[in-house]
């Protein structure tokens, strides 16, 4: 009886339909489609994105698990230098019918250990919301020149100074206008 069928069919392309879900999951290959997702998410330009998810039902709930990779440039929020950074990690969600939630809205509050999930339109689930959510999760919430090479930092400060200079505004005008205003007692 083995042999008959693939035990998980394998598709590269990003809208999953609830109905096009086979019992035994749908293996995902995550490629080029993931890189405006990964870009946004990182808050840069996706230079190389690669993963796998498998997708399976339960009812009417999608489960998304897998792993992903992605790498982006992406400016230094110090110093403004394009940096290459890299990310990896496991994700595991569930995606709920937006209708599901409607009818339960209270159903969240009371999980403590709930696990991480999302929601689509009950028809297909856009995997590029999946690669945003994950890639935006999994950065941090400052990056650093540092973060990529240690020893990048003194440079990364003498540049966010010289910025920090050539920024500096000129005394907003407003202020000397209040300078001239006496106080009233
Ligand atoms: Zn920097």
């Amino acid at each position: 009886m083995t042999g008959c069928f693939q035990p998980e069919a394998l598709v590269s392309f990003p809208v999953i339909s609830l109905d096009s879900i086979p019992t035994h999951g749908l293996t995902v290959q995550v490629q080029d489609w993931a890189r405006g997702g990964c870009g946004e998410g990182l808050g840069g330009t996706a230079t190389a994105v690669g993963g796998q998810f498998l997708v399976t039902r339960l009812a009417r709930h999608i489960v998304v698990r897998g792993q992903l990779q992605g790498t982006a440039n992406v400016a230094c929020d110090r110093c403004g230098e394009l940096l290459t950074f890299s990310v990896a990690g496991e994700t595991d969600c569930v995606y709920l019918p937006f209708d599901e939630i409607v009818a339960n809205p209270n159903e969240d509050d009371s999980a403590q250990e709930a696990p991480d999930h999302g929601e689509y339109d009950g028809v297909a689930l856009d995997l590029v919301h999946v690669v945003r959510e994950f890639f935006a999760l999994e950065r941090p919430a400052r990056i650093l020149c540092a973060d990529t090479d240690p020893a990048a930092d003194a440079g990364c400060l003498a540049r966010f100074r010289v910025r920090a200079d050539l920024a500096s505004p000129q005394p907003d005008p407003r202020f000397a206008v209040l300078k001239g205003v006496k106080p009233t007692r």
